[in-house]
C-alpha cells in the first residue's frame, strides 16, 4: 500500500515494502529535489498527520480509514491492479471502511468518468477528468462547504463532478460545478485539502 502511494505521487524508486510507512515518507521528503513543491507540501501534512498513528494503524492501513490521494487516475488504476489491491480495497470501501477520495481518488471511485475509465465504482457520481483544462486552468479559490463554512480550495487538473444521484449527496458547489459529495462511508473531494491549512475536511 506504501508502493501504491508513494509511486501514485510519483516516486519510483519506491518500488518493495521494506521501509515504514512514516520512513517511506521520510524518505520521499528527503528526495524532494525530485519532484515539486506541491508534492513537498503533501509529504509534510501526510508526515506530520501519519506520525500520530499507532503502529499497528501503520501497518494495516486498508482496515482503517482510507485516503485515496490525488495523482495521476489512469496510473493510479493501473497499479492497483498490478500491486494486487484492487480487489482487497474494493472490498473494504463496499464493506463500508471510510474513504476520502482526492482529485483523482474521486475519479478512481466514480461509476461513470467522462475521459476515462472506472476504477472501483463504487459512488453515484457522474464525473469528468481534466475538466477544467491542462495545468494552466488549475486554481485557487475560498468557497463555501456544506456544514463547514468557507473553506480554501485547490484545483490541480482537477476533475468535477458532473452529477450526483441514488445515494450521492453534492456538499460544494464552485462556478455551477460540483466539487464535492458523500455518499455513506465515502466522501470526494475535486480538490486536494491537504494543500491547504485547513484541516476541517479531514477531520
Ligand atoms: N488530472 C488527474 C487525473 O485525471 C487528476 C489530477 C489530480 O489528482 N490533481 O487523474
Amino acid at each position: 500500500y506504501t508502493t501504491f502511494l508513494l509511486r501514485s505521487l510519483g516516486y519510483s524508486d519506491a518500488q518493495n515494502g521494506d521501509f515504514t510507512y512514516t520512513g517511506a515518507l521520510d524518505f520521499a521528503a528527503d528526495n524532494v529535489g525530485l519532484i515539486d513543491e506541491s508534492f513537498c507540501d503533501t509529504n509534510n501534512f501526510l508526515r506530520d498527520n501519519v506520525a500520530a498513528m499507532s503502529l499497528e494503524a501503520l501497518a494495516t492501513p486498508v482496515k482503517a480509514t482510507d485516503i485515496i490521494p490525488g495523482g495521476e487516475s489512469t496510473v493510479m488504476r493501473r497499479l492497483l491492479h498490478d500491486l494486487d489491491l484492487f480487489d482487497a480495497l474494493r472490498a473494504r470501501i463496499t464493506e463500508g471502511m471510510p474513504v476520502f477520495g482526492t482529485c483523482a481518488g474521486l475519479i478512481l471511485l466514480a461509476k461513470q468518468v467522462d475521459g476515462g475509465v472506472p476504477c472501483f465504482a463504487t459512488m453515484d457520481i457522474a464525473v469528468k477528468r481534466n475538466a477544467y483544462g491542462r495545468q494552466l486552468g488549475s486554481f485557487f479559490t475560498n468557497d463555501s462547504f456544506e456544514g463547514l463554512g468557507t473553506l480554501p480550495m485547490t484545483f490541480i487538473r482537477a476533475p468535477y463532478i458532473e452529477s450526483v444521484s441514488g445515494g450521492a449527496k453534492a456538499l460544494a458547489v464552485v462556478g455551477g460545478k460540483i466539487v464535492a459529495a458523500r455518499q455513506d462511508n465515502q466522501l470526494v473531494t475535486a480538490f486536494h485539502p491537504e494543500l491547504d491549512s485547513s484541516t476541517a475536511i479531514h477531520e
